[in-house]
């Protein structure tokens, strides 16, 4: 019996949202299917989430702990994946669709014969090989991609799939790095900085854009997070003023997020930007201009100026966290 493998990110021993979402689906297929479903981590200390893995319904996890994870190196992710899947005999792999994942899948599906549908929110199995949902074109038109062979390599952008739970007694096999890691050095990671709620994970999003003109609008947008536990988010006319770090941009040439909640503050909404919020399950757009494009794909829309908006909208929450 062959398996449908997860990739599970877990810094600092806790899965990531969107690697329990993709777990989740790797479960649903591999029970449809007839094979069996595995997780695996790679991490300095990569048992460490296996009981959480087991709860998300991974009969095993493959735990690849090395030091050389400590550092995003692709090098040695490659090989530690490489003989997962050969060792679990994996027909298909599924992997939360993040920049450290595209930077590894090509290398990859070369060193294993694989085939690759990136990018994906919906998967299933078609016609005795694997069928996606694929947004193209800025997220405008949808496109269906089939593979097939095996294995086949499949990234799902966060927010595709509700993670639920199936608990089992997970199988944790202890798996060695076979490579020597110590060549490759990284100079620099130019990231998000400490402390702050991780973009593409978060539920929730607070995106300033250029009607965030001065340090009164960002400190608010600032707050606004802060309450709600919020990731900052940015259009690429403030991160091109240096106002956002290049980081927080969302959009075409940006990160694509997929919150419970995105909150869109005087941004208007053009093509580039949506296409990297347009999955958000509830959108809320507050802009001065009730004809800005953005009141076009949000649930709620709140026409007026975000000097007296925010304040409102932090007081209330505030109200409602106190009782
Ligand atoms: P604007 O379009 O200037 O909108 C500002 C909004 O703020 C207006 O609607 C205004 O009514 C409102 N406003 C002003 N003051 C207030 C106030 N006091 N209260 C409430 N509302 C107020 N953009 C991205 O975001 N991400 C991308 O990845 C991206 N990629 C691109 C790729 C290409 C190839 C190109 C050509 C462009 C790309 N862009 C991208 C740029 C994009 O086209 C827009 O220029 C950009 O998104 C506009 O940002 P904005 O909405 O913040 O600014």
């Amino acid at each position: 019996m062959s398996t449908v493998l997860s990739y599970v990110a877990a810094p600092e021993g806790v899965p990531t949202r969107a690697s329990l979402e993709v777990l989740t689906r790797a479960r649903q297929l591999a029970e449809a299917g007839g094979h069996r479903v595995a997780a695996v981590v790679l991490s300095t200390d990569a048992a460490a989430s296996a009981d959480v893995l087991g709860r998300y319904g991974a009969a095993t996890v493959y735990a690849v702990s090395d030091a050389a994870f400590a550092e995003p190196l692709n090098a040695p992710a490659v090989q530690a994946l490489a003989d997962v899947m050969a060792r679990a005999d994996a027909a298909l792999v599924l992997f939360p669709s993040t920049e450290g994942v595209k930077d590894l899948l090509g290398a990859l599906a070369i060193r294993t014969d694989a085939a690759v549908l990136p990018d994906v929110v919906e998967v299933d199995w078609v016609d005795g090989g694997v069928g996606a949902l694929r947004p193209v074109m800025a997220s405008k038109f949808m496109a269906r991609v089939r593979a097939e062979g095996s294995p086949v390599l499949v990234s799902m952008r966060a927010g595709s799939v509700e993670a639920s739970e199936a608990p089992v007694e997970p199988t944790v096999e202890n798996v060695s790095l076979s490579l020597d890691a110590s060549a490759a050095t990284l100079r620099e990671i130019a990231g998000a900085a400490a402390g702050m709620v991780d973009l593409a994970d978060a539920r929730i999003v607070v995106a300033a854009g250029r009607g965030v003109k001065d340090a009164a609008a960002k400190a608010l947008v600032e707050e606004l997070a802060e309450v709600l536990g919020a990731a900052i988010g940015a259009s690429r006319a403030v991160v091109e003023t240096g106002v956002f770090p290049a980081t927080a941009q969302i959009g075409q040439t940006g990160k694509v997020v997929s919150p419970d909640l995105y909150i869109g503050v005087g941004i208007s909404g053009a093509i580039q930007h949506v296409a990297g919020m347009v999955g958000s399950r509830t959108i809320v757009a507050i802009n001065q201009n009730a004809d800005a494009p953005i009141f076009d794909v949000a649930t709620y829309g709140i026409v007026g100026d975000l000097y007296s908006v925010v304040p409102a909208l932090i007081a209330e929450i505030k109200k409602h966290k106190a009782g």
